[in-house]
C-alpha cells in the first residue's frame, strides 16, 4: 500500500488544479477509482466533482477532499521523507489517503463509504453546493483537511464578503477642493469597519473574535483625474456566537454616524456570500470513532482544534444535519505557502488512520 499512497499521491500533485480548473485531476481521480482501487458506481457531476463508493449496508459514511489548490504551480519533489507541491497539505494529501483507506477496506464488512473529491473549496465552495443538491445523503462525514496526524479539526470560523462603494464627483487632480476623493472617503469608511469590529473582539483570541481584512481595492481613471469612485472588499470572519445579521447589523452600525453626515459622499454597502461558522461535536459517534483511532495508532489523545478559517465542514454539516468532523495530515500553517511538503511518514500514518476510524465507527454502532 505505502508505494500506491506516494505514487498515487506524487501524480495527483503534478496535475495543477487550481479552482475551477479541476477537470484533469478529476478524469484522473476517476479513471483510478474506477479501474485500479476498487470502486463502485463512480461518477463525475455537473461541478467535476468525482464520487464513487465502496462496501455496503450501514453506516454510510462519507469522506469528503478537495482537489482544487490555490494558484501557482510548485515543483512535485518526492524524497524520502518528504513530498513536496502545491497543494500536497491543502489538500492532496488528506484527499488521497482517504481514498487509499476506503478502498484498502471494500471487502471488510464496515458499511458503505462514500468518496467525494470535491471542486472549488478554494474558491466560492461550488463542488461542495452542487454535492449537497445532488442529493448526496450520508450517516456521518469526515472531511478531509490538514489538522495534523494528531489533531481533529472541530470548529471553523463563519465568513461574510462585503462590498463598500464610495462615489463622489471626478475632477481634475490640480484642483482637489472642487471635490472629495473617492479613495480617501473609502478609507475612511474601511477604517470606521475595522475599529467597529476590533472593539467588539477586545481581549478575545483569534478563534473567539470577529476579523476584517481588507482584500481589494478598485479606483482611479487616470493618473490627473480625482478618482470619482472607489470599491473595495472586505473579508470578515466571525465566530459562532454572532449570526450573519449580527454581522451585517455591526458593519451598518460601525458607519452609521458617517454616512448621516450630509456631507459625506453616497456610500452603499452590499453584503454577499456568507458562510456560517460551524461547531462540530466533539462527543459525537464519529468525532470517537476519530479519536479512538488516534489513540490506538499513536497512544496519545487528539488535541481539538478550533480554526479561523472556513471549511467546506461549514456547508455541508448544517445543509445534512449529520454529525460531522475534519481531519487530515500536514502542518496547516503550510497551506498556501511556498514550501508546503508533507512528512511521508505522517502522511502514511494518516491512512491507517482513517482507516481504523472507519472500523471503529462499526464497532461502535454495534455496541
Ligand atoms: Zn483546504
Amino acid at each position: 500500500m505505502r508505494d500506491l499512497a506516494i505514487s498515487l499521491l506524487a501524480d495527483s500533485l503534478r496535475i495543477y488544479s487550481p479552482s475551477k480548473k479541476e477537470g484533469s485531476i478529476s478524469k484522473f481521480l476517476m479513471e483510478k477509482m474506477s479501474n485500479e482501487l476498487g470502486y463502485q458506481n463512480v461518477r463525475v457531476d455537473a461541478a467535476n466533482n468525482v464520487i464513487g463508493e465502496v462496501g455496503v449496508g450501514k453506516p454510510v459514511l462519507l469522506l469528503c477532499g478537495h482537489m482544487d489548490t490555490v494558484p501557482g504551480f510548485q515543483p512535485v519533489r518526492v524524497k524520502k521523507d518528504l513530498v513536496y507541491g502545491r497543494g500536497v497539505v491543502d489538500a492532496k494529501s488528506s484527499l488521497i489517503a482517504m481514498i487509499v483507506a476506503a478502498s484498502s477496506l471494500k471487502e471488510a464488512n464496515v458499511g458503505r463509504t462514500i468518496l467525494a473529491a470535491v471542486t472549488d473549496e478554494e474558491g466560492s465552495g461550488s463542488g461542495i453546493k452542487e454535492l449537497i443538491r445532488g442529493g448526496i445523503s450520508a450517516d456521518y462525514a469526515i472531511f478531509g483537511e490538514p489538522s495534523g496526524v494528531q489533531s481533529i479539526t472541530v470548529g471553523y470560523k463563519g465568513r461574510m464578503s462585503i462590498k463598500i462603494t464610495c462615489q463622489t464627483s471626478p475632477v481634475h487632480a490640480s484642483a482637489p477642493w472642487m471635490s472629495q476623493n473617492a479613495i480617501e472617503k473609502g478609507l475612511e469608511v474601511w477604517s470606521a469597519i475595522k475599529t467597529h469590529l476590533g472593539k467588539l473582539s477586545n481581549g478575545a483570541n483569534r478563534y473567539a473574535g470577529l476579523t476584517a481584512c481588507l482584500t481589494r481595492i478598485r479606483a482611479g481613471t487616470a493618473e490627473n483625474v480625482m478618482p470619482g469612485t472607489c470599491q473595495f472588499s472586505i473579508d470578515v470572519r466571525y465566530p459562532s456566537k454572532f449570526t450573519s445579521q449580527d454581522v451585517s447589523r455591526e458593519v451598518h452600525r460601525a458607519v452609521n454616524s458617517l454616512l448621516e453626515n450630509p456631507n459625506f459622499p453616497k456610500t452603499s454597502i452590499e453584503i454577499g456570500d456568507s458562510t456560517p461558522p460551524f461547531e462540530a461535536s466533539k462527543s459525537s459517534t464519529i468525532t470517537r470513532a476519530l479519536a479512538r483511532a488516534i489513540i490506538q495508532t499513536r497512544k496519545v489523545k487528539p488535541i481539538y482544534l478550533h480554526k479561523t478559517g472556513t471549511g467546506d465542514m461549514n456547508i455541508l454539516g448544517p445543509a445534512l444535519k449529520i454529525p460531522v468532523v475534519t481531519y487530515g495530515p500536514g502542518n496547516p500553517h503550510l497551506s498556501h505557502t511556498s514550501t508546503e511538503c508533507i512528512e511521508v511518514e505522517e502522511y502514511l500514518l494518516s491512512i491507517k488512520i482513517y482507516i481504523q476510524a472507519i472500523k471503529n465507527l462499526k464497532a461502535m454502532l454495534k455496541d
